[in-house]
């Protein structure tokens, strides 16, 4: 709302009666409660030699804006425990994974065993902390981060020696890849008969990753899950890749960071996993997350066990909101209530509005006015085929294509009918998704329906390629 008389005579020090009496003479009549618009408290400001700054409102609802705010503040930074995710085929391991590392490193003092899966955990391993995200499954790591969250230091990803490089495997890559994780190949099951961990080291030189001894930087470690073989040294080698890394947060100021899991507990109400990526959360803390707020209740680590407060890294469950939040969604701390109240109602109104406006995802139809707003420099195209030679054609022919400098960005191939995981890879990476002489799965259409993302399916190939030539140009006809 804007000021009156009143204010303006409080911020100029004078009397509201010779605000009133000024105003007139400059021709504006008003009353001392009438809200004057900006000009007129230019001029009134002028004539009072003072410059009427326009305050800037910070807007307290800009989550991402704080978050990031605080990432380039890099002041007190600390190191920090690397964030894992473990990624894989199907069957590969990656379970049995998870739970032996958290059965032979829990943390400190539990020996009360371990009661809850929370979608994450910390172990202490060489009296370092490393957390795992404890949610197998490229579904979970890319629904994250098309909501932003980019929570993954390091990716494990697992691959069974007795059966190699799989479909779900070069996804696992391309997820990563497009995430800009590092990848440390846990090649699993080298107990088995049949386990050849030579041929899927070759297999993944292709996906290019080279281990050292072959000339290339990424880390190998042949495993077995099963039966405890090696796995510290998969965990040496996690700390050594972080180390690399040099992971470091801010533990002094107030905390933020991602939603892992949450749901809504018949006694407890809304249940959130939450990481800690910044600062140090504490019980009470009132708080904002994704579209809703409160205040932490109460806060358990992955064990039940109550804490007071948690550093960057550290997984916590909490108690408190009064709604629940959505994987991948965004929290912060804020001072007080009232803000934290403010702010999480103005989301929730925000994300309605949107939903309204019903948010535009990139396709062929928009690209061009997208293209020319200069918000793409690359297209991202994920290609799903019927048969290798098709997918590799498409591919080389599309990479070819260059419209005023913006480039097609194949972010996935394979063969194969167009799934879920493509779908969910698509929202997250902004991509359009090519088809030739394949169908999306039922689950993958609705998906991609209710989420916008543009499927083009094609029966033959230099239509393919026209098709997104023209799109590039702006010269697509509008399909109806
Ligand atoms: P996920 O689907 O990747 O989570 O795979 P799981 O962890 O569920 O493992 C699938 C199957 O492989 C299970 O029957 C495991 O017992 C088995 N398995 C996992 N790791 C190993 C291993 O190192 N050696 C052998 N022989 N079997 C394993």
């Amino acid at each position: 709302e804007g000021m009156n008389a009143q204010d303006l005579a409080k911020i100029l020090h004078r009397s509201a009666a010779e605000i009133v009496k000024k105003l007139f003479m400059l021709g504006v009549m008003v009353n001392q409660n009438q809200s004057l618009d900006k000009d007129t408290i230019e001029i009134l400001a002028a004539d009072y030699g003072i410059e009427a700054k326009e305050k800037v409102q910070e807007d307290i609802a800009d989550l991402d804006k704080f978050f990031d705010d605080e990432q380039k503040n890099q002041e007190h930074m600390v190191p920090r425990p690397p964030v894992v995710t473990v990624m894989g085929h199907v069957d590969h391991g990656k379970t049995t994974l998870l739970d032996k590392i958290r059965h032979s490193h829990v943390t400190a003092h539990e020996a009360g065993g371990i009661t809850q899966a929370i979608g994450a955990y910390q172990v202490r391993y060489n009296d370092q902390l490393i957390t795992f995200l404890d949610t197998p499954g490229h579904a979970a790591f890319s629904e994250m981060r098309a909501r932003g969250a980019n929570i993954t230091d390091i990716t494990v990803l697992v691959v069974a020696a007795d059966d190699g490089v799989m479909p779900q495997t070069i996804e696992a890559i391309n997820h990563a890849k497009a995430a800009k994780t590092p990848i440390i190949v846990a090649v699993n099951k080298i107990d088995k008969p049949g386990a050849n961990p030579d041929h899927v080291t070759e297999q993944l030189t292709e996906y290019g990753l080279v281990p050292e001894d072959w000339g290339g930087d990424t880390i190998f470690v042949k495993i077995s899950a099963k039966f405890d073989k090696n796995i510290d040294e998969l965990l040496d080698m996690i700390l050594l890749q972080a180390e690399m890394m040099e992971l470091k947060a801010n533990p002094e100021q107030r905390a933020a960071g991602s939603v892992v899991e949450a749901r809504l507990d018949q006694g407890r109400g809304p249940v959130a996993t939450l990481l800690v990526q910044q600062g140090t959360m504490h019980v009470g803390d009132p708080i904002v997350v994704g579209n809703t707020f409160g205040r932490v209740r109460t806060m358990n680590n992955e064990n039940g066990r109550k804490i007071k407060k948690a550093t960057p890294s550290t997984p916590v469950e909490i108690t408190g909101l009064n709604d629940v939040p959505q994987a991948g969604d965004r929290f912060v701390v804020f001072e007080d209530e009232k803000t934290a109240r403010a702010a999480g109602e103005e989301r929730a109104k925000r994300a309605q509005e949107e939903e309204r406006a019903r948010t535009s995802h990139v396709t062929l139809d928009n690209l061009f006015d997208t293209m020319k707003k200069g918000q793409m420099k690359t297209l991202p195209i994920i290609i799903k085929a019927d048969v290798q030679g098709s997918v590799e054609a498409l591919a080389q022919s599309l990479q070819k294509i260059d419209v005023d400098g913006v480039r097609v960005d194949i972010i996935h191939k394979a063969v194969g009918a167009i799934s879920e995981s493509d779908v969910t890879l698509a929202e997250a990476s902004n991509a359009v998704i090519i088809g030739f002489n394949v169908r999306p799965t039922p689950l993958a259409k609705s998906m991609a329906d209710s989420n916008n993302i543009d499927i083009r399916l094609h029966q033959v190939i230099y239509k393919a390629i026209e098709e997104v030539e023209d799109a590039m140009k702006g010269m697509l006809e509008p399909e109806y």
